[in-house]
């Protein structure tokens, strides 16, 4: 095993991986910017190195500085956390290239899931149901054009390199189509410098259920279950719950088959996600994130798994502990991603904590890096905690998650808590009848009054 793991992310994800590393007896690296200096993560990891200023492409997404306080500090494997470098390929090739350890799967995996075109045509060739859509990337818009008539209306419009709903647009009719493609190339472009796009059957009331999977390098693969993210605002996701209300066991045991063979097929290794849209009993893929989640408490509450516990050990070249017999799910868990944001404009609320409470108690879990006094720098995403609840039932867990939520004190910033708080009282939400519109729904009709 490791004796030393550098986590190159900030805010609760690098609070959580140093858990799990304490927990195995590993010393921990933290890594900072200069807006971070204060952060929990820094406070509480065994050493830590300022790796550039405050903006992230200077800093969390500075590959040189990371790899070089992975070198100066005798780390020995680095953990990406979830967003910045988490699927950049050339980082887990680099970081491998300097005989460390990537905490995730190899770099071809990366890159192969990263280009959605790619992607989906693995995951077709794999045997996995995907939204029907055109044959790869399109050209010019007389391709376009065809390949939406074959589709038909209204069709989606993605970009290859797509990632956090940008890139994408949707086209009612014909005589939008150019319009929209001009769009969507103009936003994967800026995004994502890569302004090829395709084309999606754009599924009207779909709901979000994915799957995690996690393999080690032997070839065991295990399914911790799926998790219904479709409650999203701009195709981020808000909420989520573990397993879905939406799906009977037939179903569920269906969709564990898809993704453990298409991960057997891949050669895949450690954690993982596939995401599917789920409409009149059919999934359909969508993607796959080659990385640990923001929503992985939800799954380790119902399977009792620690999934970054499983990731490190996967990664210094342990067998998995457990088969899937051996896993056995039980109750319900929702997740709630607390924002500093206006809950009512969603506009960002960086500023100085003044007052932190969290709430406690059986089956309520709180990840974040929250302290009296500590400032949220304005440069980063906005979430700054999240409420995990774990319940025996759907309905035990919902009662425990409005307790807590009202346990919940945050002051000196604007939070989403009232948001969430208005939500969990909402008979769709509370009898599990939320597709992944309704959200968006609900706020234009709270905003119109
Ligand atoms: P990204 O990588 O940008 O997050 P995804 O492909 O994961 O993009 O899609 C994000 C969200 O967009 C999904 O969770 C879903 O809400 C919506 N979406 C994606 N594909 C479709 C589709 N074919 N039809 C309708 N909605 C879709």
């Amino acid at each position: 095993m490791f004796d030393k793991v550098l986590i190159a992310n900030r805010g609760e994800i690098a609070l959580r991986i140093h858990r799990a590393c304490r927990e195995m007896g590993i010393h921990t690296v933290a890594v900072h910017s200069t807006a971070d200096e204060n952060a929990m993560h820094v406070r509480l990891a065994d050493e830590s190195v300022c790796i550039g200023p405050a903006p992230s492409a200077q800093s969390y997404l500075n590959i040189p500085n990371i790899v070089s306080a992975a070198i100066i500090t005798g780390a020995e494997a680095i953990h990406p956390g979830y967003g910045f470098l988490s699927e950049n390929a050339d980082f887990a090739e680099i970081v491998e290239a300097h005989g460390l350890a990537f905490i995730g799967p190899s770099p071809q995996h990366i890159q192969t899931m990263g280009d959605k075109v790619a992607a989906k045509q693995t995951m077709i060739e794999a045997g996995v149901p995907v939204v029907p859509g055109s044959d790869g990337a399109v050209g010019d818009l007389d391709e376009a054009q065809q390949n939406a008539g074959k589709i038909g209306y209204p069709v989606l419009i993605k970009a290859s390199g797509g990632g956090g709903g940008k890139g994408m647009k949707v086209a009612e009719t014909p005589d939008m189509l150019a319009e929209q493609i001009n769009l969507a190339r103009r936003e994967a472009k800026a995004n994502f410098g890569d302004d090829s796009i395709y084309l999606e059957k754009y599924l009207a009331n779909p709901r979000h259920i994915e799957l995690q999977i996690i393999a080690d390098e032997q070839g065991h693969v295990v399914h911790l279950g799926e998790r219904d993210c479709s409650l999203q605002r701009k195709h981020q996701k808000v909420l989520e719950e573990a397993p879905s209300p939406a799906l009977n066991a037939g179903e569920r045991e269906r969709l564990g088959d898809i993704g453990c063979n298409a991960i057997r097929r891949l050669g895949y290794r450690n954690a993982g996600t596939l995401e599917f849209l789920y409409e009149n009993g059919e999934f359909y893929f969508i993607e796959m994130n080659t990385r640990l989640q923001v929503e992985h408490p939800v799954s380790e509450a119902i399977s009792g798994i620690d999934i970054v516990r499983e990731q490190i050990r996967i990664a210094a070249g342990a067998p998995l502990s457990f088969n899937q017999e051996d896993i056995d799910f039980h109750g319900h868990a929702i997740e709630c991603r607390i924002n500093a944001e206006d809950p009512e404009t969603f506009a960002p609320w960086p500023g100085r904590i003044v007052e932190y409470h969290p709430p406690g108690g059986l089956g309520v879990r709180v990840d974040s890096g929250l302290y009296a006094g500590y400032s949220v720098p304005p440069h980063y995403d906005s979430m700054i905690a999240k409420l995990i609840v774990h319940g025996a039932t759907r309905n035990e867990c919902l009662m425990r998650l409005r307790r807590a939520l009202e346990e919940f004190v945050i002051t000196g910033v604007r939070t989403t808590i009232p948001l969430h708080q208005r939500l969990t009282s909402q008979s769709d939400f509370i009898n599990g009848r939320y597709d992944i519109r309704w959200l968006e729904d609900y706020v234009a009709e709270q905003a119109a009054g």
